[in-house]
């Protein structure tokens, strides 16, 4: 007979491996499926500021790995494989991974969501160096310089707004000629003095030195053709994001977006599975909400197990 688990989590992000230390000090026998390497999105971050406990800052890395070893502490086991498939279904549901099928009484699926990218040659290599998706996260590397932000929703126009607080000049680019964001975020916007905004515009093509430093962009206008080249010290690509939820979408009820669909209680709409961090439907997606989602999934697995 193969193990039962009492928590199978997907995806070992700070969700994770918050549900995680949780389970196992409520004395539950927990699996973590992770695909990569502990941490998620947050081990692109190269200093986070916004976590509490840390005075100093720390990065993303470092902070995954103290959180790992914090659980696995308490018996939690990680296994690095990638999820292929589930069957949530049930009162024993299984994960069928590249490294065999695991059992559990309750599934926790903390699989995260990634940044949409703008698809342009030269972004990964960018990425943290000049190309960024968090503007919480990163924007303080940028005091006195100046940067573009790229999208037009709430996140572009907040994270623009943001931005403007700490850079030089802010350029925010938008493809096209109004916002998508809420006029409450927009107004912000237009009353600072420092962001200029190009419409009908979209990033073609990364710029650099000869060191290799990015240095700015080509911008295209979609409606004239024209093609200008932009200097930014930084860019911060902010169009939306992509929830890694596709292999559940037979069996869980998702938004139009793709993001499970749970509230603060983290119950999706089948018993025993629950859904924590970036991957559920809500409305700030930062570590520290992706952390107490997972104490909170726990709470209801144990009455759910009870
Ligand atoms: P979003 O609302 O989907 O906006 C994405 C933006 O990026 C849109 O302006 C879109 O342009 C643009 N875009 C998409 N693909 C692009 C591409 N390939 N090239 C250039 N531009 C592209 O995403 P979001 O701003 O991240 O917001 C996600 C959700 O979180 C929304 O429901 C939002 O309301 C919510 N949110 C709320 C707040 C708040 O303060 N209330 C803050 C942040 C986020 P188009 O407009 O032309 O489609």
């Amino acid at each position: 007979m193969e193990h039962i688990y009492d928590m199978l989590i997907i995806g070992g992000g700070p969700g994770g491996y918050t549900a995680a230390l949780y389970g196992a000090r409520a004395g539950m026998d927990v699996m973590i499926l992770e695909k990569a390497m502990p941490g998620g999105q947050m081990i692109q971050s190269h200093q986070i500021d916004n976590y509490p406990g840390f005075e100093e800052g720390i990065d993303g890395f470092t902070l995954a790995e103290k959180m790992r070893a914090g659980a696995e502490r308490f018996g939690v086991r990680t296994e690095l494989t990638e999820v292929l498939g589930v069957n949530l279904t049930g009162e024993i549901k299984s994960a069928e991974t590249d490294s065999g099928t695991f059992y559990g009484r309750t599934v926790v699926i903390a699989a995260g969501a990634n940044p949409r990218k703008l698809g342009l040659p030269g972004e990964d290599r960018f990425l943290s160096r000049g190309i960024h998706y968090c503007a919480s996260c990163d924007g303080m590397f940028y005091r006195g310089k100046t940067v573009m932000v790229i999208g037009g929703g709430n996140t572009a126009v907040s994270d623009a707004l943001l931005l403007s607080r700490v850079a030089e000049r802010v350029i925010l680019v938008h493809r096209r000629d109004s916002l998508r964001a809420e006029k409450i975020v927009q107004n912000g916007l237009f009353a600072a003095e420092n962001v200029e905004i190009r419409w009908d515009s979209v990033p073609v093509e990364l710029q650099e030195n000869a060191d290799g430093r990015l240095t700015g962009a080509v911008l295209k206008n979609v409606k004239t053709g024209e093609e200008t080249p932009v200097d930014a010290d930084g860019i911060f690509v902010s169009i939306g994001r992509i929830p890694a939820s596709e292999m559940f979408r037979d069996q869980l009820d998702l938004d139009d977006s793709g993001y499970i669909i749970a509230d603060e209680s983290t119950r999706t709409n089948l018993p025993g599975v629950y859904a924590v961090g970036d991957i559920r439907t809500k409305a700030v997606r930062q570590i520290v909400t992706a952390a107490a989602d997972g104490a909170v999934a726990v709470h209801y697995a144990e009455e759910y197990l009870a």
